[in-house]
């Protein structure tokens, strides 16, 4: 890989560093628990990062879902939410916020990403369909198994491969694609789930060339193409940074082009679009549209709120403007950037390029003494919680379930940590508490043993599964 990947702006103008393009108002305390208190809290949760109070975390790297800061802009928005029930000012301003910067034509608010996920499964999905995508995503893949698909992964081999470097690993395999065409028909495949920043795979890009391919492909056998919109933003950044003919776009431009490739998109607001709850349908033949505002009052809400509040609603507007702005999205790749090289200094085994929203640990390879059935990302995701307080997740096993039909754990190749960084809410002293508590787990990785799971809901098991150290 070529050093420009990881080209930061210090890098090129020599020693000048990038910084936030905000300051901080106002802020909330938080505190560190002691190592016994720790210990206690880990155990209660069942070593299942999820299941630990928020209290006792103290740099919180769960996830990036609803977790970003707002603006001052924003928080001005939440006092003007129209509380009506039908028509609120607020939807409007949301439905001309997603057609100005993704350019669909009808929108279908949703409470969040998976209530978006349900209606475009349930409408698009008859039983016995195959839908392939690049790389599965945990609530995705279950709506359409639950509305009677059959998820197939369709990712190029290189998104499997945490050391390759290709620069869009996230990318569609043309000829997979078109194999699995061939085996099915066409008419077996109601549309391609497409992913921006593919996350399993370790928030990996999807290039422009390879959507337009896809728009290609997909016109010749008369198959739809619905994009997961939920980190795109960052998707686009990476292709202004890597992709020729793009360095001197904006963002904002190449959303909308890359956009104009799809018939449509879901998305989780409470990524990309800096708030705490929300998400959104957008399609553009009328049809589907017509279908999923017939189911949306059923699941969600009345069409013109979808489980949101009107401020949410006028949050969100704003937040979509603001979370596409160039500047923004610089500082907080180079944040997480800043992470991942702090780690691949130490000689930490993490998937790169680094990603966009996240840094994700190598388990296979940071402890390749615990098999898998003994979960290696559950247990390093448990020790960095044992050492600092760092609350982070696993991406493996755990979250790859079983196989519907034949019961068995499913394998993933992919076995990983991940430290997922919130939107706007750490500094850079953060991450090096974080960096130096993955060094100290890192340096007594002989000696740690796995875990075993003592209790596995039938759904989504790695929310609520319990395990016990060995
Ligand atoms: C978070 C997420 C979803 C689901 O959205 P929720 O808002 O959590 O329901 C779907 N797809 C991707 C890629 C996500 O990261």
């Amino acid at each position: 890989m070529p050093n420009s990947i990881y080209e930061t702006m210090g890098q090129q103008f020599g020693r000048r560093s990038w910084a936030e393009p905000w300051k901080i108002k106002m802020v909330e305390p938080i505190h560190m628990i002691s190592a016994e208190e720790r210990k206690q809290a880990a155990e209660k949760a069942g070593y299942n990062t999820f299941l630990l109070r928020s209290e006792d975390v103290y740099i919180d790297l769960l996830t990036d879902s609803g977790t970003s800061a707002m603006s001052d802009r924003q928080w001005a928005g939440i006092m003007l939410g129209d509380e009506a029930y039908a028509g609120s000012r607020n939807f409007y301003h949301l439905e001309e916020a997603i057609q100005t910067y993704y350019g669909y034509k009808y929108i279908i608010p949703t409470h969040q990403g998976r209530g978006a996920e349900h209606l475009i499964s349930k409408a698009l999905i008859k039983p016995g369909d195959f839908i392939p995508g690049n790389m599965y995503f945990t609530t995705t893949r279950l709506h359409q198994e639950l509305a009677g698909g059959t998820f197939v992964d369709v990712i190029i081999d290189d998104a499997h491969d945490t050391s390759s470097m290709n620069p869009f690993k996230g990318n569609v395999d043309l000829d997979k694609l078109e194999t699995l065409i061939k085996k099915v028909g066409a008419d077996q495949i109601p549309y391609i789930s497409l992913a921006g920043t593919v996350n399993m795979a370790g928030g990996q890009p999807v290039s422009m060339a390879n959507v337009k391919a896809l728009r290609k492909l997909c016109d010749k056998y008369g198959i739809a193409i619905y994009l997961d919109a939920t980190r795109m933003y960052e998707n686009v950044f990476f292709i202004q940074e890597r992709e020729e003919g793009y360095a001197n776009k904006s963002l904002a431009e190449i959303l909308k082009e890359f956009c104009s490739y799809t018939d449509g998109a879901w998305m989780s607001a409470k990524k990309d679009h800096l708030v705490n709850i929300g998400g959104w349908l957008a399609v553009n033949e009328p049809k589907v549209a017509e279908n999923a505002r017939n189911m949306v009052v059923i699941y969600e809400g009345l069409h013109t709120y979808g489980g949101m509040a009107g401020r949410d609603m006028q949050a969100l507007a704003i937040g979509i403007a603001e979370g596409i702005k160039d500047d923004h999205i610089r500082s907080r790749i180079m944040q997480v950037r800043y992470l991942g090289e702090l780690l691949l200094n130490w000689n930490i085994p993490i998937v790169e390029p680094i990603g966009g929203h996240a840094i994700f640990i190598d388990a296979k390879k940071f402890y390749p003494h615990i098999p898998q059935e003994q979960f290696p990302a559950q247990t390093l995701a448990a020790q960095l919680y044992l050492d600092s307080g760092v609350r982070s997740m696993e991406r493996g096993i755990v979250s790859a379930g079983r196989d519907p039909e034949s019961g068995e754990h499913r394998h993933p190749s992919l076995e990983l940590t991940r430290l997922t960084i919130p939107r706007r809410v750490y500094t850079q002293a953060h991450m090096d508490v974080v960096a130096e508590s993955v060094k100290a787990v890192y340096d007594v990785r002989e000696k740690t043993k796995g875990l075993r799971m003592v209790y596995e809901p039938e759904y989504l098991r790695f929310f609520q599964a319990r395990f016990e150290l060995l």
